[in-house]
């Protein structure tokens, strides 16, 4: 079974606002365990409406549209479905009741656009929206159905929660769920991760697939099964093997992000980091700040980077003035100047300095820095760990 989401408002194609409804959508599809095939967005205008929905209607189970559901003349939601189905809208004399009595909540009376809202295609199951004017409504057809939303995305979500949700599941009698893992590596490259693990990347339940950030990447593991338990059952010797392939690349899991695990290491060490960076704009300094884990780990000191002094200085720097057990420094230039992008770690046993290479886009360059620089005390870390403990 698959689904496809329409979301519709000429807003979105002109870039005014962001698509969140259809993402809102998906992630219900996805726990629900309904393979999601296609997400498009259409412009306020019936004819072409109607078209994609034409398609939508032949080639999958579930299709979902956002928006169009208002009282004006630009609200053409209702009569696309109509025309694509190939039936009249009629007047629900019980939608018009809910429409005046919602009004009459709010002291004021519908007016006759409103009650362009009371039609639905013929043949269509009303879903009461108590949140809103817009009353929806549900098209079926024997291999599948149509659901209409409104745009307005606090309405939409409050429709997915209480109408969407269990009028799929008793639809179509759903017991399948799809559960999904993440796992985050740092210090390797996309098409490095690509090549150790491709093999993986082409099994059908689970799927690994990678999502690329700068100076990081994430392995997506998916399953589907009937219960959580199940999906969880085949995700786990996946992840197993890809922690064997991977090692010390992998950091961690779900939203976990480099700066809290290097948090974590200093917090179950017992230590303490600061930051001398120039180039960045404090960036490092802020994302330890912002962390839950690394935030009482990290020590702020006054930015004092005087032109000329080297990253090793900078590194020493920090970790004096911070009376912290490690200090980090950070030199990044981009063009207009000569292009320089170095780290440095002081700590207890030396100073280790690293250049990085970068040909990615210069708006990324501060955050891939500050991410192998996190990466570079993340490191030292687990091997001040495993001296101490040598089981780990
Ligand atoms: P109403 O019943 O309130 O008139 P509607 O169904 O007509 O709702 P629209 O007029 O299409 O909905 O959209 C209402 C507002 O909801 C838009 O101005 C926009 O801010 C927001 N919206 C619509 N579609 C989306 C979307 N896909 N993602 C996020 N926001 C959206
Ligand atoms: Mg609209």
């Amino acid at each position: 079974m698959n689904a496809e989401i329409i979301a519709i408002g000429t807003e979105l194609l002109l870039g005014e606002i962001a698509d969140t409804n259809s993402a809102r959508i998906a992630k219900l599809l996805r726990d629900l365990g309904i393979d999601l095939w296609w997400i498009s967005a259409v412009g306020d205008n019936e004819g072409r409406i109607a078209a994609q929905i034409e398609q939508a209607r032949r080639r999958s189970n579930v299709v979902i549209t956002s928006g169009g559901l208002g009282p004006t003349v630009d609200d053409p939601t209702r009569g696309a479905v109509a025309r694509a189905f190939g039936v009249d809208l009629e007047f629900r004399p019980e939608l018009w009741q809910q429409i005046e009595a919602r009004f009459e909540r709010y002291g004021r009376k519908p007016t006759e656009n409103n009650r362009k809202q009371a039609y639905t295609p013929v043949g269509a199951v009303a879903l009461e929206n108590p949140v809103g004017t817009a009353p929806c409504f549900a098209v079926e057809w024997p291999e599948g159905v149509l659901i209409a939303l409104p745009g307005v995305p606090r309405e939409m979500e409050y429709m997915l929660e209480h109408k969407v949700t269990p009028y799929l599941r008793q639809h179509f009698a759903l017991a399948a769920v799809i559960r999904t893992r993440i796992l985050r590596t740092v210090g390797m490259g996309e098409s490095l991760i690509d090549a150790k693990v491709g093999d993986l990347e082409l099994l059908s339940n689970p799927t690994v697939g990678l999502a690329a950030h700068p100076g990081q990447t994430d392995i997506r593991i998916t399953a589907k099964a009937a219960t959580a338990e199940a999906a969880e059952g085949l995700m786990a010797p996946i992840a197993h093997d890809l922690l064997s392939r991977l090692g010390d690349f992998i950091y961690g899991e779900g939203t976990l992000n480099i700066e809290d695990k290097a948090g974590e290491l200093l917090a179950a060490a017992g230590q303490t980091v600061a930051v001398q960076e120039a180039g960045t704009e404090g960036s490092v300094a802020r994302r330890l700040a912002s962390s839950a884990t690394a935030a009482p780990t990290y020590r702020a000191v006054e930015a004092g980077a005087a032109a000329g002094q080297t990253v090793t200085e900078l590194a020493a720097a920090a970790r004096a003035t911070g009376g912290t057990d490690w200090g980090l420094g950070l030199m990044v230039a981009l063009p207009p100047e000569t292009p320089r992008l170095e780290i440095a770690l002081a700590g207890p046993e030396g100073i280790e300095t690293q250049t990085l290479g970068f040909g990615g886009h210069p708006g990324l360059a501060v955050q891939w820095a500050g991410t192998a620089a996190l990466n570079l005390l993340r490191l030292a870390l687990l091997k001040q760990a495993r001296a101490k403990h040598p089981a780990t």
